[in-house]
């Protein structure tokens, strides 16, 4: 039977990195299966793909999230009886690139429910070829199981948009990698776009500019960013011409209420009405340039809305969603919360590389996942007197198709030590995001515990 989750859940986020087969998701996320993307089977708690769960067999002696679950929620689904030459098979659906020998590892094996097995391994002990998910921190049986080839089909848990992976201990090159510097290759993705449709919408934005210039000075940043050519769009010109633009509409728009009140047109009658327009255009030009009024360079003014830039952004909304999408960020299971339980719930995900962000640019894509940055307090490592700062990780990159994969593994023995004991610190992990287009080349770059990665796309 396969494996679900009760709503005892707490949403730790333990079990998710811990599936062979990435079938566990955060509630509220979609789930892929087969490269399609489904809507997420619970809005609360965590939940388990019961096509992609084969109750760990062909990996594990044991369901590997009900190990790690603090409180005992995964459980074998009563409605769903299988047999193990079934989930073997599926496993074998899961994961072609992989041959399970005979002795496979499996719960239905006699003495399961103890030590764990694990697949050939590519970073330490984490279970994998591309594209398969992390095996548990505490894997720690001989491989059992020949990787045959590099491709899969199993999914990692993604917010909408996609993943890719790089190489190297931090500061290193892989031999995928570009040999240009990390600013060359990011100006090479931010290059805009040429081609019809680019300078379609680049034209759309030049026209509505007097329009769009109405809004925030964030929607009008994020239009730059998008149209990806300040000569057809950028946020101090369109601010500029809607400024002019407004000192036309007020007058035209105090004069219809003058007209509407009883003034005739085109006699002095209307005069005031006027003159009251172009005071109020001319107040709210100097309230949203007051910045440039003050000395502050036109580049670095925060050029605000309009009167009527907040509606406005409302109604275009939907339009400003599809300019501006940017891809995905990795899964934090508290948001919205801010103080040291943040943090610690932060740190805790970055441990399983959960943490990071894909920007879209017109040529490519930036990814940033945060490496952790304390060593969690445990009486080993006290014994071991080896401080809380956390080491760098060694970390590697690789890019296939439309995914990057992103592998870190702790390097320092005694640091593994601590990790080898705890689920909640996992001494190796993957993450594995999946982009929208096939990828080319890409340079990182590694710093205070921040990996940056520039992925250029193929078509560019
Ligand atoms: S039992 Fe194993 S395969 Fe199924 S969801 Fe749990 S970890 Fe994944
Ligand atoms: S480990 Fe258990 S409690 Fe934590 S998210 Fe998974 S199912 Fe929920």
């Amino acid at each position: 039977m396969a494996t679900i989750i009760t709503d005892d859940c707490i949403n730790c986020a333990a079990c998710e990195p811990e599936c062979p087969n990435t079938a566990i998701y955060q509630g509220d996320i979609e789930y892929e299966q087969d490269g399609v993307k489904h809507a997420a089977l619970s809005a609360d708690f965590f939940y388990i793909v019961g096509d992609k769960c084969t109750e760990c067999v062909g990996f594990f002696d044991e369901e590997a999230c009900a190990v790690v679950c603090p409180v005992d929620c995964c459980i074998p689904d009563p409605e769903r009886p299988e047999s193990e030459e079934l989930l073997i098979e599926r496993a074998r659906v899961l994961h072609p690139e992989t041959e399970f020998a005979e002795g496979f590892p499996s719960r239905f094996s006699e003495g399961s429910g103890g030590d764990s097995a694990a697949v050939d391994t590519a970073v330490g002990d984490t279970a994998s070829a591309d594209g398969v998910a992390a095996a548990p921190a505490q894997a720690a049986a001989p491989a059992q199981v020949a990787v045959a080839s590099s491709s899969g089909r199993v999914e990692k848990a993604v917010r909408p948009g996609n993943t890719v992976v790089a190489s190297g201990n931090p500061g290193e090159r892989s031999e995928a990698e570009l040999g240009l510097g990390y600013r060359e290759v990011v100006d090479m993705a931010e290059e805009p776009l040429g081609g019809v449709t680019s300078n379609l919408r680049g034209l759309g934005a030049l026209l509505l500019a007097p329009l769009l210039g109405a809004l925030g000075h964030g929607p009008k940043a994020a239009i730059e960013a998008a149209v990806g050519n300040r000569a057809f769009f950028n946020v101090q010109t369109s601010t500029a011409l809607n400024v002019a633009h407004n000192f036309i509409l007020y007058p035209l728009l105090t004069m219809g209420v003058g007209l509407a009140l009883g003034a005739r047109p085109f006699t002095e009658d209307d005069k005031g009405w006027i003159f009251i327009g172009v005071v109020i255009a001319l107040l709210e030009s100097m309230a949203r340039l007051r910045q440039g009024l003050r000395g502050t360079p036109v580049a670095e003014m925060n050029m605000g809305a309009s009167l009527y830039g907040f509606p406005l952004g409302l109604l275009v909304q939907p339009l400003l969603e599809r300019l501006t999408e940017t891809g995905s960020s990795g899964a934090v299971p508290v948001e919205g919360f801010h103080g040291g339980e943040f943090e610690e719930k932060r740190e805790r995900q970055r441990r399983y590389g959960d943490v990071y962000t894909v920007e879209d640019l017109p040529r490519g894509y930036r990814i940033r996942l945060e490496l952790p940055r304390v060593i969690p307090p445990s009486a080993t490592r006290d014994e071991l007197g080896i401080g809380d700062e956390m080491p760098d990780y060694d970390l590697s990159v690789s890019v296939q198709g439309d995914s990057i994969t992103v592998k870190g593994s702790v390097a320092d023995e005694k640091l593994r030590a601590i990790y080898g004991v705890s689920s909640a610190c996992p001494a190796d992990f993957q993450t594995r995001i999946s982009l929208d287009e096939p990828l080319g080349g890409y340079r990182q770059r590694y710093s205070d515990k921040l990996l940056e990665i520039v992925v250029l796309k193929q078509a560019s």
